[in-house]
């Protein structure tokens, strides 16, 4: 299972297989699996094999052409961007926010410029986070869900600034911004990016790593420390440091004293508690020098329901309660002090507004503007920029995307169940204005449109979606599913169950309910069970090739052989390059006494990793199987010299010695296979 709330790997993973899933799918109806042999299992692997390439490293194309025009230089301006996650803009105090104190935050904000109207396109954090450090929109840059890579073809900010000759480091709060696992491609541009350890995220036997923190988070405080000590290695400037902390998001755990002075509402705590990290951050820039001739920008990546509109995190729907988010930005000498802009302004905004205060060519592609006309001029008579907002999330268990378009203080999200909100007469959103064809309503959707011309094909909710459930019907099963996620990135198994079945009981018919719980009782030895819902889940989700893996394991626990073939083979149809799915597949051939098949899926699972033990030994045993130890024979006594302990490579040895009728040789191969297994 995943780890925490949006951490949850298997998820992820699941995105980036669909997403190569996507780009074989033509080749492999070419292939025809409905014949398949060998040649096309191979065939299959190597196509899936040279799409991930593709999808993680690109094609060959690069920034090459952009941020060219400016000498670096000594004065070049620093640029510090704090990225504070799920921080909604009315819980801080410089935005008028009573009950918690943010006096770094505000105090930045006095020496800057704070926007009070910031929109976020995104309510996940990767995206949005791609989001600010490329200026486009999710859909343009195409990362709309965990795993997926960063296409080389988006510049980000750290690749425009280090050819300018600025010193780049990132400095992560979250597993979810890892560049080798959840955000591939993050890391470009950047000298120094904060990874977690590889192995961090499993806990070891003894439960000792079952803690969150350096685990899936980090508190902010060691964000921070980590960042200085970096700087304090690379003084010499001028220097782009992204410093992100993660702390307000949930669960909500502040350290002391926060925990305690914040005990009754622990969000407001972990915010107080990453302004802390903020001022500490800050102090530390000042007291290097580089603080008045830096930028520095402070926004939320989005902010969080607290339960308006039932929604208790973020990420499913698209009102102000996960849009709007501080943005507060310094300038060089502090040449906007305290000025506050009321003007709607965008996530897309920042990486332009950067570009132009360190005199770097933006690139063309950009779906934002600068700020600094806003500040520069009377930004009074400045127009509102439109805000388009999307999200995909709800894809993730098979609901309706939604994109919403906040302009001309209107509110128009395009769901199942369409929606308008006057946002002046009802900023919370709670009356939907919608009635069919209104004049307002298409003007919204007129408006929508050229926001969805600029999208690249194909990104919008497609005539399909329009069959899924609305978002707005399915709030209660997301947050048990959520609390689910929680619980089992804490090992609370017991809670995980209880909180899954109460999301079936809200609907029974949720594949991610049905796969997680399948995936809890595999785990804990109770196969009859986890086929039960494994396979209704992939009743309901056919393209789920993770499920049908899981369906194919629990049915092989629990010696249903036949079924096991044929959920394996559905799941490798889907997804042909997954290696346990075919060495499971392998010894189920076995096991019902096919080696000829058996033969052709370790084949083709050596094709991957030629040097795989299981591999090695599931084709000599197939091969033997069919008489053929003069074929089994030279990579068995290859395999036991290299490995002269493994038992069961002797016993398979021994064998192939009886069948050559070499009977000494297999008698010593037992003999020593013996010995073995007495240990
Ligand atoms: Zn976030």
């Amino acid at each position: 299972m995943g780890s925490r709330s949006e951490v949850c790997l298997s998820f992820s993973f699941l995105a980036l297989a669909s997403l190569i899933s996507r780009l074989i799918s033509t080749l492999e109806t070419v292939i025809g699996w409905a014949l398949m042999r060998r040649t096309a299992i191979f065939l299959g692997i190597i196509v899936v094999f040279l799409s991930a390439v593709n999808a993680v490293f690109g094609p060959a194309v690069g920034a090459a052409a952009w941020g060219q025009t400016t000498t670096p230089g000594k004065s070049s301006p620093d640029v510090y961007l704090i990225t504070i996650d799920t921080l909604r803009a009315d819980h801080v105090g410089c935005y008028g926010y009573k009950d918690v104190e943010t006096p770094a935050l505000d105090a930045l904000a006095a020496d800057g410029v704070r926007f009070t109207e910031a929109f976020t396109h995104s309510p996940i954090t990767n995206t949005s986070h791609i989001t600010i450090l490329t200026g486009l929109l999710p859909s343009v840059h195409g990362v709309t869900d965990f795993g997926v890579p960063l296409s080389p073809q988006h510049v980000t900010a750290a690749e425009l600034l280090k050819k300018q000759g600025y010193q780049t480091a990132a400095f992560i709060g979250a597993v979810i911004l890892d560049s080798n696992t959840l955000a591939p491609g993050l890391d470009r541009g950047f000298d120094f990016y904060d990874n977690f350890p590889a192995t961090a995220d499993t806990p070891d036997a003894t439960g000792k790593n079952k803690e969150r923190w350096g685990r899936v988070e980090r508190r902010a405080m060691t964000v921070v420390d980590d960042a200085e000590a970096w700087f304090d290695k690379h003084r010499a400037g001028p220097h782009f440091v992204w410093v992100h902390m993660y702390d307000p998001h949930d669960p909500y755990e502040p350290p002391s004293p926060f925990l305690e002075k914040y005990k009754d509402h622990l969000y407001d705590g972990e915010i107080a508690y990453a302004d802390s990290a903020v001022a500490n951050w800050i102090a530390f820039l000042k007291k290097a020098g580089v603080y008045d001739n830096a930028i520095i920008i402070v926004t939320g990546d989005h902010g969080e329901g607290l339960g308006e509109h039932g929604e208790d995190t973020h990420g499913l729907f698209l009102y102000d309660s996960t849009l709007h988010i501080p943005l507060i930005v310094k300038t060089p000498g502090a040449a906007h002090r305290g000025a506050v802009i009321d003007v709607q302004v965008r996530t897309t905004d920042i990486l332009p507004t950067i570009l132009s205060v360190t005199g770097v060519a933006a690139p063309p592609e950009l779906n934002g503007e600068s700020l600094l006309p806003l500040l520069d001029t009377n930004a009074g008579a400045a127009a509102n920029r439109e805000l388009f907002g999307e999200t995909d999330y709800p894809l993730r268990w098979g609901w309706a995307p939604l994109r919403a378009l906040r302009a001309d203080g209107t509110k128009w999200i395009e769901a199942p169940r369409p929606e308008l909100y006057d946002l002046q007469s009802d900023p919370k959103e709670l009356k939907n204005l919608y009635a069919p064809a209104t004049a307002k309503v298409q003007a919204m959707q007129a408006e929508m449109a050229k926001w969805k011309a600029k999208l690249p094909p194909q990104s919008g909710p497609s005539k399909a979606d329009e069959s899924l459930p609305d978002p707005k019907d399915k709030i209660g099963v997301q947050n048990f599913l959520h609390d689910a996620m929680l619980a089992s990135d804490d090992n609370r198994t017991n809670d995980a169950r209880v909180f899954l079945e109460k999301a079936l009981q809200l609907d029974p018919n949720s594949p991610s309910a049905l796969r997680q719980l399948g995936e809890l009782e595999l785990a804990a030895g109770d196969f009859a069970k986890a086929a039960a819902h494994l396979k209704r889940a992939c009743e309901l989700r056919p393209d789920d090739s993770t499920a049908t893996f899981e369906l194919g394991e629990a049915m092989e626990k629990s010696g249903d052989f036949a079924g096991a073939r044929d959920a394996l083979e559905s799941s490798l149809k889907l997804q042909p390059g997954q290696m346990p799915a075919r060495l499971l597949l392998g010894r189920v051939y076995l096991q019902l006494k096919d080696a000829k098949n058996a033969q052709d899926q370790f084949e083709a699972a050596l094709l991957v990793d030629s040097n795989n033990s299981e591999g090695r030994l599931g084709l000599a045993e197939a091969q033997i199987e069919q008489h053929d130890f003069a074929g089994a024979l030279p990579d068995l006594e290859a395999f036991t010299k290299a490995d002269p302990r493994n038992a069961a490579g002797l016993r398979l040895l021994a064998r192939a010695y009886r069948g050559l009728h070499r009977e000494q040789d297999a008698k010593r191969a037992e003999e020593r296979a013996a010995a073995l297994e007495k240990k």
